[in-house]
């Protein structure tokens, strides 16, 4: 270890899918990376530059965001009880698409992103699809608000996927937001992951849209360029039960047969929410190394659907978790997704341990945990979500004397992990967040954003959309 490096240590350290006493991390500040797990005394040399020594802490990988349209959060308190889905979207979401300038996306961002950060997200995937004016114009670049996006997240101090939209269909006003035409959307994908390439910190993914929001020539060249690029292409798929009869209807199938007919079904693949996708395909998607960005709590606020988790798991889709749009889950807390990922296949299947038996070992002691690091980490194409030499220095540091852990059982990895799942009480025991070596919360404080800013920009926005009349 030549170059400059840092040490991150706590008392224990998740490695391995076990705590282990006694083990700190090398960090390459310089790429974010973690460069070797050892006792410390191991790791004392003249590159040494910062020791960052959190004792009374447990160290655990960060949790990454697999899907996320973080705008949204404007929207919270205000839809929450919309008649249905089609309601919150005509009657909610569009409105505000079509009032939001570039300072109210970014304090849209800014609020959206912090919570992220303070809940314990080191990464997210934003799944974004305003690229043209409020009025569909042209913007002098098609990637402008997109590069707004990665610039507001990276200030934040996350790392950040940019699961860029593609969207030429559909006739609603708002759309015209969306909308591109095919060849300019891949060109904006090409350009924007042309440009990001070599920093670690930042990831490019072709997302079409929806079936009904994509046509199907974009769908392909979407997945044509997702294999190019050799990165996951993510796609709204299943969501509401009305989604299976509009593939039906336009392509004769079921939503993923309808992807498998178009020869988009294999590893770049990525489905979000499958709320309504069937025991075979979610074999076909697993057979074929394919992905799954889960939404529980968004799918529940909105009324979607129970997605077939355990069917999932057993045929060996790449799961990640996600907090979707926080106006359609009005939380931002990738913990209580796994707690709700976990609890509805108990209700719905009528038993306990349903994702521990679906897992068979494969995802570690306490799979949603997994589900929410290492699997989401993989749908974004990050070398994330594992404490270990290569991958991204993105961590939690946790309080393990905190009350609403107790007992843990002599610091037994399933009860401890469990704990945090189940006892809901996310802010009371996270007091660190890392990312690349880097704290961005430090003793439960934001330390990348004054509080001050955003609370001036968030009551410029209040001001403003109010006089609007569309707050
Ligand atoms: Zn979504």
């Amino acid at each position: 270890m030549g170059e400059r490096y840092d040490i991150i240590r706590g008392d224990y350290l998740y490695t391995g899918g076990e705590l282990r006493a006694g083990l700190a991390l090398a960090v390459d500040p310089a790429r974010g990376a973690i460069v070797r797990v050892a006792p410390p005394e191991q790791l004392y040399g003249p590159g040494l530059g910062e020791e960052h020594v959190l004792a009374g802490r447990l160290l655990l990988p960060g949790c990454v965001n697999a899907h996320s349209h973080a705008f949204q959060v404007l929207l919270r308190g205000r839809a929450d009880d919309a008649p249905s889905f089609r309601h919150w979207v005509d009657e909610h979401m569009y409105p505000l698409v079509l009032r939001l300038d570039d300072e109210d996306l970014e304090t849209a961002m800014l609020l959206a992103f912090s919570e992220m950060a303070r809940s314990g997200i080191t990464a997210v995937g934003e799944f974004f699809y305003l690229h043209r004016q409020p009025d569909g114009g042209r913007r002098a670049e098609a990637t402008e608000l997109d590069e707004l996006v990665i610039r507001t997240a990276r200030r934040v101090g996350l790392r950040v996927a940019l699961v860029r939209a593609l969207y030429d269909q559909g006739g609603a006003p708002a759309r015209a937001r969306f909308r591109e035409q095919p060849a300019e959307a891949i060109a904006a994908v090409r350009r924007l992951h042309a440009r990001y390439r070599d920093d670690p910190f930042v990831r490019v993914l072709p997302a079409p849209h929806s079936l009904h929001g994509a046509s199907v020539d974009l769908i392909v060249r979407a997945h044509a360029l997702a294999a190019e690029l050799r990165t996951r292409m993510h796609i709204h798929l299943a969501e509401q039960r009305h989604d299976v009869e509009f593939a039906r209807e336009r392509l004769g199938a079921t939503p993923l047969r309808a992807l498998e007919a178009l020869g988009v079904v294999d590893r770049w693949l990525t489905v979000v929410h499958g709320c309504w996708l069937d025991r075979e395909e979610w074999e076909l998607l697993g057979a074929q190394g394919g992905g799954l960005a889960y939404n529980p709590l968004a799918n529940m606020f909105l009324g979607d659907g129970i997605t077939d988790l355990e069917a999932a798991v057993r045929a060996g889709v790449v799961v990640g978790l996600g907090c979707d749009g926080p106006g359609g889950n009005n939380s931002v807390d990738p913990f209580a997704e796994m707690r709700t990922a976990e609890l509805l296949q108990r209700v719905s299947k009528h038993r306990m341990g349903v994702l521990v038996q679906a897992a068979a070992g494969r995802l570690g002691p306490c799979p949603v945990f997994t589900m929410a690091s290492r699997g989401s980490a993989e749908l974004l194409g990050f070398g994330a979500g594992e404490l270990e030499a290569g991958q991204a220095a993105d961590l939690i540091a946790v309080d393990y004397s905190e009350p609403a852990l107790a007992p843990h059982h002599g610091l037994d990895t399933r009860a401890l992990l469990n704990n945090l799942v189940h006892t809901g009480a996310t802010r009371s025991w996270l007091t660190d967040v890392v990312v690349g070596g880097r704290f961005v919360v430090r003793e439960r404080r934001l330390v990348t954003l004054e509080a001050a800013e955003l609370r001036e920009r968030l009551g410029r926005y209040e001001r403003n959309a109010l006089a609007a009349g569309g707050a």
